[in-house]
Order: C-alpha cells, then structure tokens, then sequence
C-alpha cells in the first residue's frame, strides 16, 4: 500500500505483526523480552522444548525416511530440557534453585511427546522441510518466519503450523498466522493454494483449511498498517478478555510509569531463553 510511509525494506518478524495485533502493547513489551533473549516463564519454555523435540522425529524422516523409537525423542527432550545436569553430589542448591518445578513440567513434557508419538508413528507420511526459516516480501517490507513442517499425507501437500494447545476460540477461516504462513509457501513456492494444518500438540488435534488470494491481499494490507504503528512505536493497551492470563497484566497496570524491565521481570519470573 503506497500512501503509508514505511521504511522501505524492513525486516520484521511475523510474530512481532501477530503480537501487535492482540494487543499493541503487548508487543511492546515482548519486543523488549526478546532483546533481552527471555522468556515470560517456565510453561511457554516447556511448549517451545516440547515443539523442538517433536522436530526430531520429522528430521529422521526426512533423513532416514524411518519412524525413529521414542527413547530418542526422550533423549532430545532431556537434552533441551536440562542443558545442564544437576551433579549427582550435590543436589540440594537444585531443589531450592526449582528444579524440583523443572522436574515437574518434564514429566508433563514426556507425556505430551508420547501422544504425540502414537499418533504420528502410524501415518503414511513423506516429509519435505521441517523447521525452515524463510523471509519474504509482504509490500514493502520482507517478513521473517518458519514452516514448522511441510510434507504430503496422503498424496495431499499440507504446511502445518504446530502450537501446544489449541486455541481456545478461532476463527480459522481468518486466523492470521495460518495466513501468513499460506501466504509465504504462495509466494516463496509459486505453488496453489496448498493445505493448511493447524497441529495442536496437548491435546493432538489436526484441523485443516486454505487461503486465497484475496486473504493475501487482506493480509499485505495489515502488515502495511501495522509496520506502520510499529515505526511511530504507537504502543496503547487494547483491554480485553485476554488481560486476565497476560503475562504482562502487572506491567500493564502500571504503564505508562513503568518502572525499569528488570525489576518486573524479577516480580514475573521470566527465564533464560
Ligand atoms: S494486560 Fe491486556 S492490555 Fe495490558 S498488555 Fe496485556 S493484553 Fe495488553
């Protein structure tokens, strides 16, 4: 859209257009996390661990186009979940430091990954990326972001977006992040309108749809505006039902006098990403 005035040629996240658009404080709030490379707390690290490790199982089907056993995905779970072992020695600096809690959200991560596991280990499926980055022109701004997976099942190509639990409501006709992803595959593969997975892990739950181009051109037309709000930084709160599970209610309710990032984060517990 050329009345807007943008930097011409910006990189902008696709999630930095989705956190604007729930609430644009929000965003500014995640924005500053981000630089400071943490994370609002230890359940949203436990589905981004729990999302790497069902990775895995897709890189050994594209490598070795064999369902790998689910020891070597408790392997890669353990692995991301504990960077660093406990010594065997000295454990009790762990308990007191919550690793007692850490313990307690693997064991719900494992379960997770067992449904997960039963429930792809049976599907014909042919993998063709996992876990690939890609930028992408949207007016003028490129947008960077991921396809979780991209493969075919039963001879139906799908680019499947992964999230931990289902959205509570949706309107996945117009959900953003399933246009954005359908619009990237569009224009990056020159391919038609492809199937579009939206994969909840806990509980597993597949949920299909597509996208037009009539929803790429809604599409460039949000980003236009949004990148817009971003580059006048025009943060104000947008109340809703939502406020009561942000992570950020507290900072929200002292804006605009916050008071510096650090002592919220203390009040918070955010973790190391
Ligand atoms: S509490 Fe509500 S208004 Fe405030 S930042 Fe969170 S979502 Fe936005």
């Amino acid at each position: 859209m050329k009345s807007l005035s943008i930097t011409s040629g910006a990189l902008y996240d696709i999630d930095d257009i989705i956190y604007f658009l729930e609430c644009p404080l929000k965003y500014h709030f995640y924005s500053q996390l981000k630089k400071l490379k943490l994370t609002p707390d230890v359940k949203k690290k436990l589905q981004d661990v729990v999302k790497q490790t069902a990775f895995h199982l897709y890189y050994r089907l594209l490598v070795d186009q064999a369902i790998p056993s689910f020891a070597y995905l408790a392997d890669n779970f353990n692995n991301l979940w504990y960077p660093v072992r406990p010594p065997l020695k000295n454990l009790l600096p762990y308990l007191w430091g919550g690793y007692a809690d850490k313990q307690k959200y693997a064991v719900q991560g494992m379960e997770s990954l067992y449904e997960f596991y039963q429930h792809e280990k049976q599907k014909e499926q042919f993998v063709i990326a996992v876990n690939q980055d890609f930028v992408v022109e949207a007016g003028d701004v490129h947008l960077k972001g991921c396809f979780d997976l991209i493969r075919e099942v039963d001879n139906i190509l799908e680019v499947v977006l992964m999230v931990y639990n289902p959205p509570a409501k949706i309107n996945l006709e117009r959900d953003i992040r399933l246009t954005a992803i359908s619009y990237a595959f569009h224009h990056l593969y020159k391919l038609p309108h492809v199937r579009l997975n939206l994969f909840s892990l806990q509980p597993i739950q597949e949920i299909y749809t597509t996208r037009n181009v009539n929803d790429y051109l809604f599409f460039n037309e949000v980003v236009a505006r949004v990148v817009t709000s971003i580059q006048q930084a025009s943060y104000y709160p947008r109340i809703s039902s939502e406020c009561a599970e942000c992570f950020f209610h507290f900072a929200c309710q002292l804006w605009p006098n916050l008071p510096p990032l650090a002592e919220i984060i203390k009040t918070k517990g955010a973790v190391k990403k």
